[in-house]
């Protein structure tokens, strides 16, 4: 036994895509339109108020369920926002919306149990389904516009699948599931009686006539669902990690528990900060979405006229792209090429697909940027060659 090597468990999931691409447009001095961050704060009240919390003494471990008032703003946002309503038991607090799913997938899946999956899927999605040793399913959707095949779901679901992990609106992709693909995964959980765990951090930002229906909100998908969702991308708070889950109790009570043995609490004054937020930082959030598809529609425009096919997405921070025609051997050798020639990072996408043949090409682009900063990337970009 070397006892020198990491565990089998983190066999092929030893470092993040977003991490090594932030990294290596700091040392490229390139635009990063990698990870998914934006590069200004949410408003400015809602970190007056989260100050003030530290300043008032709430700088030691806040309750393991949540702080109170976190917890009641969540459930007065289900409420006004999807009608859906929920007891404080049927909340909790998390670290971020990562903590949300890892808490859940430890709390749900045991060895040998089956997740099935989006794919593109998250990549904490695959680390955590690994690290559970549970078996990942993937059900993929398709370029041009990456819309859910309900026949493949069915195919994909055996005696064996524990849960549907579901992602709407969907990173990378930046489709937003309708409400007949929904119906369609809500036909599958029911018909096969699954838990169904799903993503919703990119709940507020959808564009045009598309919007977000929660998964929780189909008949009789509310005692099966867990909902997770997350304050960094609605109020770009990313780096406070403050997210929660939701659902009936039982689901709930399973994420709290696997929860209690990872961070068991976090995140003490920006807890009552989110609470604001939730209950009164609307406007902000409507003049982001506006911002939001100003930016997808210059920076697509600006895609376009490279030699790329472009995926205008529905909602999310990120536009997909297929790099094929630049003759490089995938996506990776492309984001590291342009990085080099132009000064500009993306996130390529094959680590989010077991069908390598379907991922191969396609790169990930982040317009949550500063006008300026996305500016300067297509100024870069249309200034060079990235032909292999
Ligand atoms: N799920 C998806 C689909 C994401 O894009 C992200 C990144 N925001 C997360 C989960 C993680 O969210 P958080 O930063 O709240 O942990
Ligand atoms: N959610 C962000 C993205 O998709 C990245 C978060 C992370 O770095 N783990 O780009």
């Amino acid at each position: 036994m070397d006892r020198t090597l990491p565990s089998r468990r983190l066999d092929g999931v030893g470092s993040t895509i977003f991490a090594e691409m932030s990294a290596l447009a700091v040392r490229t001095g390139a635009v990063n339109l990698g990870q998914g961050f934006p590069d200004a704060s949410g408003p400015a009240a809602v970190v007056d108020v989260a100050v003030e919390a530290m300043r008032a003494g709430r700088n030691q471990y806040p309750p393991g369920h949540g702080a109170p008032e976190l917890l009641d703003a969540v459930i007065e946002h289900q409420q006004r926002h999807y009608g859906i309503p929920l007891a404080a038991e049927q909340v909790v607090v998390t670290t971020g919306a990562t903590e949300a799913i890892a808490a859940a997938l430890l709390g749900l899946v045991d060895p040998g149990d089956e997740v099935v999956v989006l794919e593109p899927y998250y990549d904490s999605y695959r680390a955590m389904i690994q690290f559970c040793g549970g078996v990942r399913r993937p059900v993929t959707l398709r370029a041009p516009d990456f819309r859910l095949d309900s026949a493949e779901l069915e195919a994909a679901v055996s005696e064996r699948t524990k849960l549907l992990l579901v992602n709407t609106p969907h990173n990378p992709t930046g489709a937003v599931l309708s409400e007949a693909e929904l119906q369609g995964i809500a036909d599958v959980a029911r018909r096969h009686d699954l838990a169904v765990v799903t993503d919703e951090v990119y709940e507020h930002l959808t564009f045009d006539d598309h919007r977000h229906v929660p998964l929780a909100t189909l008949p009789g998908m509310f005692e099966r669902t867990l909902t997770i969702s997350s304050s960094g991308k609605t109020f770009s708070f990313t780096g406070w990690k403050v997210g929660w889950a939701s659902g009936p109790e039982h689901l709930v009570a399973a994420t709290e528990s696997a929860k209690n043995w990872l961070s068991y609490s976090s995140g003490a004054p920006f807890q009552p900060a989110i609470a604001h937020a939730l209950l009164k930082e609307e406007g902000f959030v409507e003049q982001l979405r506006g911002e939001l598809v100003e930016k997808r529609d210059r920076l697509c425009a600006a895609l376009s006229e490279l030699d790329l096919d472009v995926f205008v997405p529905q909602g999310t921070y990120f536009v997909t792209t297929d790099t094929s025609r630049y003759g490089h051997a995938d996506g990776h050798s492309f984001c590291l090429a342009m990085a080099e020639k132009a000064g500009v990072v993306a996130i390529p996408e094959q680590v989010f697909y077991d069908d390598q043949d379907e991922g191969r090409h396609l790169v990930r682009w982040a317009f949550c940027k500063e006008a300026s900063v996305l500016e300067e990337g297509i100024r870069r970009l249309h200034g060079a060659d990235l032909h292999r």
